[in-house]
């Protein structure tokens, strides 16, 4: 696939070499799997396959940085305090969309919703934020109890797929007591009680 410029002001290559200067070897090749996946779902559902690589590569580009970064970015683009109570899982999404625009000349709101919204979904998601979302999800190398019943569903309605993956991974924090984020209760709300 070839970029056309209209959403990063660099070649395919030039962002691979930055993911591998910027992620270890185990990170850098998730993101070249979600990449395939999330251009596979675009196929599937009609949407931009640029786009679709992009965000895919970009979705986790700022998840080896060290905190101070984050917090530092947080203070400096005035992004909700509140995410100063939270740590890595949830700020390499929101807040290394902001990275990425700093970095990377990344501009398309759709592509850094993706990014944002990657981690905890959200009410509202475009088709390229649910083909993100959903390919972290289902990447090939992803192996856990109910991962294939995910890429069957997600196959035959996008939609289902995130709420497959929205109740289980509710389901999965709250069993191990770890803190919900409060978006990702929003998109439980929003898209679960829809589709059960
Ligand atoms: P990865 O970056 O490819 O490993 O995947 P994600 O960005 O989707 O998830 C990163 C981590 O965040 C995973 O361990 C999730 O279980 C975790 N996570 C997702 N939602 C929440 C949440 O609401 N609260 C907490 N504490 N962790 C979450
Ligand atoms: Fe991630
Ligand atoms: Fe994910
Ligand atoms: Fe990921």
């Amino acid at each position: 696939i070839e970029y056309s410029n209209h959403y990063i002001p660099l070649t395919r290559d030039a962002l691979i070499e930055r993911l591998q200067n910027s992620l270890r070897p185990k990170r850098f090749h998730h993101v070249l799997r979600v990449e395939q996946t999330a251009i596979k779902l675009a196929k599937r559902y009609h949407v931009d396959l640029e786009k679709a690589s992009i965000a895919g590569l970009c979705h986790d580009y700022a998840k080896q940085r060290p905190d101070d970064v984050f917090i530092a970015e947080i203070k400096k683009k005035h992004l909700d305090p509140d995410l100063l109570n939270w740590g890595n899982a949830i700020w390499h999404g929101v807040v290394g969309a902001e990275l990425l625009k700093d970095e990377c000349g990344i501009w398309d709101e759709d592509i850094l919703n993706a990014v944002r919204h990657h981690t905890t979904g959200a009410v509202v998601m475009s088709p390229l934020e649910q083909i993100v979302y959903m390919a972290d999800y289902i990447e090939p190398a992803r192996d856990f109890p109910g991962v294939d019943r995910a890429r069957q569903i997600t196959d035959e309605d996008l939609g289902a797929g995130v709420a497959y993956q929205t109740k289980h991974t509710l389901a999965y924090l709250i069993k191990n007591n770890k803190p919900v984020y409060p978006k990702t209760i929003e998109t439980y709300n929003a898209w679960v009680a829809k589709y059960e």
